[in-house]
């Protein structure tokens, strides 16, 4: 009798988004719903309010976690993943994480094509958690090697369903409908600006679009929407001036791109910053050893980003960012002074 009180979570829609803020009836709903947190230093050094997302607090430590529960929602409502289905799909790392574990969660079977330079804990973790993992020599885009391409024409051969981030605008649609609405709760609607790296771009985008909408409907100025954007991604020059050329290199994973996805095109973007990867890695550093707070690469360049624009705005400003994964994720890289010094990268102070 006890049994049949238990609801499964699976009769009603699918409900990712709430996060921390309920009950959560199974895993995967447990997606979003991130606390905001205060930057301290980086609000003092500026005058301004500056937040971090911590979308690593999510179920599977990053931000895709909600892509991969939207894309796997939005191929369940059109039918064509049924259950017991297979998803392929060629990612950084980060969303063949979120999409196997919600598969785990739901009964699909996850096959991850990913390019073998990401960081080894990325690899040993998707072994760890049951992805068929495919690791491919890293290649451009315009190389049919791309671990993109790879990825499609695998699911086009096994008739899996293809979960396609970059042009799946499922993915854009679940951060406009949680990661925005959740920023603009937590601010109480007082946000001057927003900076993100953009991979698919699907968090810049939704985000932009969710937080433009929910201005409008409060009668509140926008926030000014800013990518930020490694060395070595051609999206800084297009939101600048319209081109796009590669130029440099960047240690970080699972952002930058030498092409606009599907998920960016159409936005708005009011500015963008470049940021080096020293200048991130200062952040990834100084935000651990006095704030307690451990990130990766990718939200390095975030919260510099969010520091730039707070000095160009001036005190008083409220400016939101994403802190998209947790430095666990890449010690071997960001927290190994032997990678970092082949590099002349800055070491971390205490393990210089
Ligand atoms: N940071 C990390 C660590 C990521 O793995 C990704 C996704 N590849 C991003 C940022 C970028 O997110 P999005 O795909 O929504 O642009």
């Amino acid at each position: 009798m006890v049994e049949s009180t238990i609801p499964s979570g699976r009769e009603a829609p699918p409900t990712s988004g709430q996060g921390w803020l309920g009950a959560s009836p199974d895993l995967d709903a447990a997606i979003g719903g991130t606390p905001l947190i205060l930057l301290r230093r980086a609000s003092q050094a500026t005058g301004c309010r500056i937040y971090g997302k911590a979308e690593f607090m999510n179920p599977g430590g990053s931000v895709k976690d909600r892509a991969a529960a939207a894309i796997i929602d939005a191929a369940e409502r059109d039918g064509t993943l049924k259950p017991g289905g297979t998803i392929v799909e060629g990612t950084a790392g980060n969303t063949g994480i979120g999409l196997t574990l919600v598969g785990n969660a739901r009964g699909y079977r996850c096959v991850i094509v990913m390019p073998e330079t990401q960081s080894q804990e990325k690899i040993d973790f998707l072994r760890m958690i049951g992805a068929d993992l495919r690791l491919v020599p890293a290649k451009p885009f315009k190389d049919p090697g791309n671990y993109v391409h790879v990825s499609r024409r695998l699911a086009e051969e096994t008739n899996a369903v293809w979960a396609n981030q970059f042009d799946n605008l499922a993915n854009r649609e679940g951060h406009r409908r949680t990661t925005a609405a959740e920023l603009w709760q937590q601010t109480a609607g007082r946000l001057d600006a927003f900076t993100c790296a953009c991979g698919t771009g699907g968090t810049l985008a939704g985000v932009a679009l969710g937080l433009r909408a929910l201005a409008e409907r409060d009668g509140s100025a926008a926030p000014r929407i800013v990518l930020a954007d490694p060395e070595g991604s051609a999206l800084y020059g297009w939101v600048k001036d319209g081109s796009l050329v590669v130029e440099g290199s960047s240690i970080t994973e699972g952002i930058g791109q030498s092409r606009v996805p599907g998920n960016l095109q159409g936005i708005d973007i009011d500015d963008a910053e470049r940021i080096p990867d020293a200048e991130a890695l200062d952040q990834v550093f100084d935000l651990l050893i006095h704030e307690g707070i451990s990130i990766g690469g990718s939200a390095g360049i975030n919260v510099a980003a969010a520091i730039r624009v707070a000095r160009a705005m001036g005190p008083g400003h409220t400016i939101a960012t994403i802190l998209c994964d947790g430095g666990a994720r890449y010690q071997s890289k960001l927290f190994n002074p032997a990678f970092l010094r082949e590099r002349n990268l800055p070491v971390p102070p205490w393990m210089s």
